[in-house]
């Protein structure tokens, strides 16, 4: 099954909240007629530099074209190479791996006409518990809002959410107080994110008001990144599970071997796809560690290909956070990835599970705007650009 071609298609696609995220879909060609698709998700958050994609497609088929593409571990080998871990949150590299890793399990199943979850060996689980997430806060004046998402969303079906803390305490603690008086027993906080905002000593003395306030599963980024010694400091004096966003197989090995988390979050964008992935929960079994598969607010694509890896993981002991689909007001499949009482259920169609809608994907791409760049303070927060905090300027 010789690979023919590689085509990437931008599009930008809105979320309810008002900012738009770029994607880009990939599409592999190979044998005959065989296709596989893939997502590199979410290119809208610093470092601010985009793929120039043109550029980018034609390295791809240089790097692809005429290789075997059933051998997906020999591609992902020269693929490290030439797209090596950056070790930040937001890699380009991880996003290129990801995306041809995702398009390669696609056309692997397809062409075998099972799910990818049968070339990851098989599944133990048909769906994942997920998260809807809560942005961080900058202001009171955003807490009402957000209570009524909450309700808006447990109508959909979502008893679980996850609450970014740490930019105002004000306005956390708000949150977290009306949250308990109002959904207390019918909506749960998987976690509460202080995205590496805080020190460790800020964070356990925030954390320390908002546990008197609501409850919760876990903590999640409470050091500065890379700070691995805060975290440990951090872990020994919290009560509740600690995670941290897995950057590559070795930082993972940092954080187990410094005892500075009970969880891994184990992203496939982050790591590069499903491959990288299924080491890091490796991984967390040898250390006798957690996983839960976070996010960078995916596509169906990106969504379907953590739904088959939530299905093979051997450890995955808390819920996830993709929800993305949730969020977005486009996608380029026909049917989206489905959910059910905040579960994300794996799809059991071949390859990812998901039809690409090829008009839809045209339409998109043509009318993608690269919108980067323009609204700073929502790349950096994901916040609606209509939030009060931003009208207040
Ligand atoms: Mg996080
Ligand atoms: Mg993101």
């Amino acid at each position: 099954m010789k690979i023919s071609r590689v085509q990437l298609f931008p599009v930008a696609t809105p979320r309810q909240t008002g900012i738009a995220n770029q994607h880009v879909i990939v599409q592999l060609e190979a044998g005959d007629s065989h296709v596989g698709w893939g997502e590199m998700s979410d290119l809208s958050h610093v470092p601010m530099y985009q793929f120039d994609i043109r550029e980018l497609e034609r390295m791809l088929n240089e790097l692809l074209r005429g290789r075997d593409g059933r051998n997906i571990a020999k591609i992902e080998d020269d693929l490290i190479r030439f797209f090596p871990d950056e070790g930040h949150m937001y890699s380009r590299s991880g996003l290129v791996r990801q995306g041809i890793d995702l398009a390669l399990h696609d056309l692997n199943a397809r062409a075998q006409g099972a799910p990818v979850y049968h070339l990851l060996g098989g599944k133990l689980r048909d769906r994942m518990r997920v998260c809807y997430p809560i942005f961080r806060m900058r202001s009171v004046e955003e807490v009402p809002g957000n209570l009524e998402r909450v309700e808006e969303k447990l109508a959909q079906g979502f008893d679980l959410i996850r609450v970014y803390v740490g930019a105002n305490q004000g306005a956390d603690e708000a949150f977290l107080g009306q949250f308990t008086d109002r959904f207390a027993g019918r909506v749960q906080i998987k976690s509460l994110d202080f995205s590496n905002l805080l020190d460790w000593r800020r964070a356990i003395m925030a954390l320390e008001r908002y546990q008197e306030l609501c409850d919760f599963m876990l903590v999640e980024s409470a050091a500065p990144r890379n700070d691995i010694e805060g975290l440990s400091q951090f872990r020994r004096r919290c009560k509740r599970p600690i995670s941290e966003h897995v950057l590559h197989i070795h930082h993972g090995w940092q954080l187990l071997a410094a005892g500075a988390v009970d969880i891994l979050n184990v992203s496939p964008y982050l790591l590069g796809g499903l491959r990288a992935s299924l080491r890091l929960i490796a991984l967390a079994e040898a250390a006798r560690a957690s996983v839960l598969i976070g996010t960078t607010q995916e596509l169906s694509l990106g969504t379907a290909a953590v739904a088959h890896l939530a299905a093979a993981a051997r450890v995955l002991d808390y819920p996830g956070d993709n929800t993305g689909p949730q969020l977005y007001t486009a996608d380029v499949v026909k049917t989206p990835v489905a959910y059910e009482h905040s579960h994300l259920i794996v799809p059991d169609g071949p390859g990812l599970g998901l039809e690409v809608d090829e008009v839809k994907l045209a339409q998109m791409t043509a009318s993608a705007e690269w919108t980067f760049g323009t609204d700073l303070a929502g790349v950096l927060d994901r916040t609606p650009t209509n939030r009060p905090s931003a009208r207040q300027q």
